[in-house]
């Protein structure tokens, strides 16, 4: 397995690598991330991962600094898996000329020095697609997407693969990447993979990592209410608030003062394609919910098919 850390070492080796599925992470992997590997083998003889937690997609007061690194059990991973090329960059590599992580504009040091003065920010390049980036999780996370879409383009024109695959787990930055390609006329395939669960039904996810036993418990409530919305719909219930009701009421039973607290931050039911909110589901939806968990936020979706 080739690891690269730098932009001009993984663009080396892959053109030697031909046909290349790829499955960008932000590391701390499980068998989520696994399964896009074996889904990107499918698609293509050789399968690229990159490994790399993006400051931009991260807000002023999220996990940015905490978020988990544990980069040897992963290149682990990748090598039982079979990848054939990982990429592994330094923050640096990425952003040489600084970035926004955290709402602040951070520099290299020698800039501090002077060479760039703090007023002269780095002229970015900015993607948005602002009706698929402004709803569900870009009302409660400013400029994700827009640091999202900013690695994503980055990673493509690295790693310059012919197929990407992206979990349905984050179901708006599958439709959004999958809208960016389109829109760019990248000569990039997008596959969707379904999102896997642990045997109880939480949704795997790295941040689950940091949730304590009974916090987990808790957590498991996202699930329910999701599989109880998407019961009451398999029963022919075709109104989008009903749904949502459901789904609210399971996650929030059982709350207590004395419990793990669970505050949602959405429940919603929006049009699997534009992601505008429906009233009625006469064709592909999809139920999203973001929630926290003590200090944990998760995200979760099921998709409902009429
Ligand atoms: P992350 O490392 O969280 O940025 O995720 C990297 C990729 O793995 C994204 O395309 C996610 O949607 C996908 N992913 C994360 N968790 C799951 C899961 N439980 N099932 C399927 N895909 C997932």
């Amino acid at each position: 397995m080739i690891v690269s850390h730098t932009i001009s070492d993984c663009r080396s080796h892959r053109a030697s690598l031909g046909k290349l599925a790829f499955v960008p992470t932000m590391g701390a992997l499980h068998e989520g991330h696994m399964r896009l590997v074996e889904i990107a083998r499918e698609h293509a003889e050789k399968v690229a991962v990159s490994i790399f937690v993006n400051p931009t997609q991260f807000g002023p007061r999220e996990d940015f600094t905490k978020y988990p690194r544990p980069i040897e059990k992963d290149l682990e991973m990748c090598r039982a898996a079979g990848v054939d090329l990982v990429f592994n960059p330094s923050v640096e590599q990425i952003y040489p000329s600084g970035h926004s992580a955290d709402g602040a504009l951070t520099f290299r040091s020698e800039d501090k020095a002077g060479a760039v003065a703090p007023e002269s920010p780095p002229a970015h390049v900015v993607i948005d697609l602002p009706q698929l980036s402004g709803v569900l999780e870009g009302r409660f996370r400013r400029g994700h997407f827009q640091g999202v879409c900013q690695v994503v383009a980055k990673l493509f024109n690295i790693v310059c693969p012919d197929v990407a695959v992206f979990g349905q787990k984050d179901y708006q930055q599958l439709r959004i990447l999958t809208c960016m390609v389109e829109e760019l006329n990248w000569p990039i395939q997008i596959v969707a993979c379904p999102t896997l669960r642990d045997s109880d039904g939480l949704a795997l996810s790295s941040r689950n990592r940091y949730l304590s036993p009974p916090e987990r418990q808790r957590a498991l409530a996202i699930n329910r209410g999701l599989v109880a919305a998407q019961n009451q719909f398999a029963e022919g219930v075709r109104q989008a608030n009903r749904l949502v009701t459901t789904a609210q009421n399971v996650i929030m039973e059982g709350a207590s003062p004395g419990r793990v607290s669970l505050l949602i931050d959405y429940v919603a039911a929006v049009d699997a394609m534009t992601l505008r909110s429906v009233e009625m589901i006469q064709s592909p939806a999809v139920i999203a919910v973001a929630a926290r968990v003590g200090a944990t936020r998760l995200i979760d979706n099921v998709i409902l098919t009429p």
